[in-house]
């Protein structure tokens, strides 16, 4: 009886899910376990909204195994340790799992892949449509343009179809006998994992949610029938929902981006894509750039890739500052909008995140790493790679960055992308009654208005602290 070990990690699905593939292929019987490892930076690093959609990642992924006759096993402890343990208890004579990209795992694998050879691990792209090494500049090296990136790529896709097959799920997912899944010491019951903390927030947040590769099927498919045709535009208004959310489920792999881009193109070559459709499949590549720069560049997690920026002066004493952004509480209505939907719903719209970010690194000067680490903390898509790229692309620090000098301003992003003040009143209630005119600057009310108005006061002056962001730019640049 040859026994196949499923590792599950940043690849919770059954379809397109090339380890399962090949356990199913190549072994009578497969053990699919999760290990919640402390030394995991896919899982350590993971913020409290992160694990609280891992959870119900992992039940609904169970779920999905157990109408296939098998389920999932979940184990705690350091993962060589855990898998040892299994291949001891079980006789399991192969392994699988689906490659992740970030540099403490990518270590950590390699120890792992030496250490239980005689199992001959096979590992798999399960996780991107390119390996970071599969779509390179001309010399070898990695893109630190877009563009360019986006072109290699597209024309690539067009060339290899291979690159868009999504593996079928497997028609059966043989179970191994109960006799030695019932003995394994060890497993635990999911809710053992402590990922679910006994407070009311977790419900509050998932009550905006259906989490799986069920429901994020079904968001696709509602995605592409509609806000696909406008998502130009629509993607930049956070007032409507113009944009896939479909973020946290790739993040945990509950759909794979193969199959986005597949679904998408529909048969079609991606240079026939238009309009909202060619955008989309952009943003998807994005993701792609985002993990190829985080391999090329590991330290680029928390450090920036332009090192001028190691010699940037933050503002000293931040922590007041830092915390009234991190409750919505900055007197500026897009950006208390953002933080305080983030805090109610574990997600945040692109146009608001950029806003947040650019307010808190140049009009507050706190250091971008501060912000990374709070989204990290309350994103249900919480990404290592897309998530320092956002802060460094806001920062001016990282590939293909916006340029420091170029500070949103907040008010106006409003104005123009929040035109009727609807997304600002219905995260900030305290604004409910102020006319369109001033929902995006109440603090020009005068009179009764202002008086009965219960909302702070702003935290800066934007004028005054976009000056003292582009002179400390300017030094940095040596040009004051
Ligand atoms: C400061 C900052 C931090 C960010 N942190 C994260 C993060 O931790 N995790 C994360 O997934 N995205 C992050 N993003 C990128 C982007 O904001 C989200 O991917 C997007 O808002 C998710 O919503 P959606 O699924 O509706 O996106 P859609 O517009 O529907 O896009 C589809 C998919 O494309 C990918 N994508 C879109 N835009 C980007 C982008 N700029 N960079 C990388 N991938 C992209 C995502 O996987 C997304 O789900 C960040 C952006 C900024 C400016």
């Amino acid at each position: 009886m040859n026994i196949g070990v499923v590792w599950f990690r940043q690849d919770l699905r059954l379809e397109d899910n090339p380890a399962l593939a090949q356990a199913c292929k190549q072994c009578d019987s497969v053990l699919c376990v999760f290990i919640d490892d402390p030394l995991d930076q896919t899982v350590s690093q993971l913020g409290e909204a992160s694990r609280v959609w891992l959870h119900h990642s992992l039940k609904a992924l169970d779920d999905s195994l157990k109408k296939k006759g098998n389920a999932l096993v979940c184990l705690q402890g350091e993962s060589l340790a855990v898998l040892q343990m299994l291949i001891s208890d079980t006789g399991a004579s192969r392994i699988f799992w689906n490659r992740c990209y970030d540099p403490v795992t990518i270590e950590r694998d390699k120890q792992i892949k030496t250490a239980l050879k005689e199992c001959e691990p096979s590992t798999s792209n399960g996780m991107l449509i390119f390996e970071p090494w599969e779509n390179l500049k001309g010399d070898g090296t990695p893109y630190r343009v877009y563009t360019p990136f986006w072109r290699a790529a597209a024309k690539q896709l067009d060339e290899r179809q291979n690159l868009l097959a999504p593996v079928p799920t497997p028609r059966t997912i043989p179970a191994v006998d109960t006799a030695i899944s019932g003995a394994l010491s060890g497993a635990k019951p999911l809710d053992a994992l402590g990922y679910l903390p006994d407070k009311a927030w977790p419900a509050q947040m998932m009550s905006h949610w259906q989490v799986g590769e069920a429901a994020a099927k079904k968001k696709l498919v509602v995605f592409l029938k509609g806000a696909v045709t406008d998502y130009d535009e629509g993607r930049n208004l956070p007032g409507q929902t113009g944009t896939s959310q479909l973020s946290p489920h790739l993040h945990f792999g509950e759909i794979s981006p193969r199959n986005v881009i597949a679904k998408l193109a529909n048969g079609r070559a991606l240079a026939e894509l238009e309009g909202g459709e060619e955008t989309f499949a952009k943003e998807i590549v994005w993701r792609e750039f985002a993990y190829c720069l985080i391999f090329h560049y590991p330290h680029t997690i928390d450090s920036p890739l332009d090192k001028r920026f190691e010699r940037f002066e933050w503002a000293e004493d931040t922590g007041e500052h830092l915390r009234r952004w991190q409750q919505g509480l900055t007197g500026v209505p897009i950006v208390d909008a953002g933080m305080r939907e983030l805090y109610a719903t574990g997600w945040m719209h692109n146009r608001v995140r950029m806003i947040v970010a650019s307010y808190l690194i140049k009009n507050l000067l706190v250091p971008w790493q501060s912000g990374e680490v709070w989204f990290r903390d309350t994103l249900v898509d919480a990404d290592l790679a897309s998530n320092a790229m956002g802060w460094q692309w806001t920062a001016g620090s990282g590939a293909d960055a916006a340029p420091f000098f170029r500070v949103f301003n907040p008010v106006l992003q409003g104005e123009k992308f929040d035109k009727q003040g609807d997304y600002v009143r219905r995260w900030v209630p305290e604004l409910s009654t102020v006319t369109n005119k001033y929902v995006h600057k109440p603090w020009e009310l005068s009179g009764a208005e202002k008086q009965a108005l219960d909302y702070p006061e702003p935290l800066v002056d934007l004028k005054e602290t976009r000056v003292r962001a582009l002179d400390a730019f300017a030094k940095l640049k040596g040009t004051k």
